[in-house]
């Protein structure tokens, strides 16, 4: 039988609340961006002389035109005028993974709020958290990489000309406009399809994060940069198994040294539940010492917020899209479709 071991009680407060209201805020942030957008579509949809403020963080939810940027940015040195934001918040996202891994994913991003919501309604309703089996959940895993790989492999066979060609085309331009669209008079397909990945995120901890969200895959794999790591002190834990029993992304923290994965989301939960004093830490790996959780969090929220708000001083948020080709563009967006 294994002896009981002694301990010093962990007195350190919980960050969940913390991580609730960041996130909150975050939710709040793009609601209020989607309803100016909407008005910026009312005034194009109205003909207006003059267009209502378009905000640029709209951007934030064309990862593809951002990830085009963002190589076009590194082949020709050049931010290219169309969606700059977007490239920014992509940059943004970035590093705020190789500061603290896939944090974005449980501490900032929109969709995993939604997600984590519909993981907690679903293990009310069924009492416990289902989980798929292994032989299951690990090629399901991969598809998210699968989608990645599609995505990063066309656009990185791509040459600096090429990326330019499509930034600049009207299909890009308008590719906000589009996406509104897509939910504004969204089909049946589309509806049933966004219900059954809803519903399986509520019977699934993290279904669509877990299995097929292709940003979540790219910040997996640069989460394997970040210095900021889950330890497990194996002296002086007491193997209650408390961590992995809270872990949203089922990782077995209780048997790990170090988290090593491309699923901690870096949410925290496993070091707010740990009984026992620095059992559980966030450690800097190169110099091996501690990060206080207080560090973690303000260094996400400011790492996002200082780039974003870098790209806003220096004037390189704004899209250079004249609001007269907005109207020529948003009246011919019909041919766009044919053309592309
Ligand atoms: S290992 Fe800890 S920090 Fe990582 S996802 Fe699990 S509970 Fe969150
Ligand atoms: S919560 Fe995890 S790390 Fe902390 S004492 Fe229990 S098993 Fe060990």
């Amino acid at each position: 039988m294994k002896e009981k071991k002694a301990f010093i009680r962990n007195d350190e407060k919980p960050v969940q609340k913390k991580r609730f209201i960041i996130q909150s805020l975050f939710v709040l942030l793009v609601i209020w961006i989607g309803i100016e957008f909407h008005f910026f579509i009312n005034s194009l949809e109205a003909g207006a002389a003059e267009l209502a403020f378009r905000p640029p963080g709209v951007e934030g939810f064309l990862p593809i035109s951002a990830l085009m940027s963002f190589f076009y940015y590194i082949l020709s040195g050049h931010i290219h005028p169309v969606h700059p934001a977007g490239l920014f918040i992509l940059t943004a996202i970035i590093a705020v993974s190789l500061f603290a891994g896939k944090s974005f994913c449980s501490w900032l991003c929109p969709i995993g709020y939604i997600v984590e919501m519909a993981g907690e309604f679903g293990e009310k309703i069924f009492g416990k958290r289902i989980k798929p089996w292994k032989w299951l959940d690990y090629p399901l895993r991969s598809l998210k990489y699968l989608l990645l790989f599609f995505f990063a492999s066309s656009i990185f066979a791509m040459s600096a000309m090429e990326l330019r060609a499509f930034l600049d085309s009207p299909y890009n331009i308008v590719a906000d406009i589009k996406m509104y669209e897509f939910f504004s008079n969204i089909s049946m397909f589309s509806f049933i399809v966004i219900s059954v990945l809803l519903l399986l995120s509520v019977i699934i901890r993290n279904f669509w994060c877990r299995y097929l969200c292709p940003y979540g895959a790219l910040l997996g794999i640069v989460s394997f940069l970040s210095p900021a790591k889950i330890k497990r002190n194996k002296q002086t834990c007491i193997d209650c198994a408390l961590c992995t029993k809270v872990c949203p992304s089922s990782i077995s923290v209780d048997k790990a040294g170090i988290v090593i994965s491309d699923e901690c989301t870096s949410c925290l939960n496993c070091v707010d539940v740990c009984p026992v004093k620095d059992a559980l830490i966030v450690q800097e790996v190169i110099t091996k010492k501690k990060i206080e959780k207080k560090y973690v969090y303000a260094g996400i929220v400011l790492t996002f917020v200082i780039i974003t708000g870098a790209a806003m001083l220096f004037g390189w948020w704004n899209n250079q899209v004249h609001d007269s080709d907005y109207k020529r563009l948003y009246n011919n967006r019909g041919l766009i479709d044919h053309a592309s």
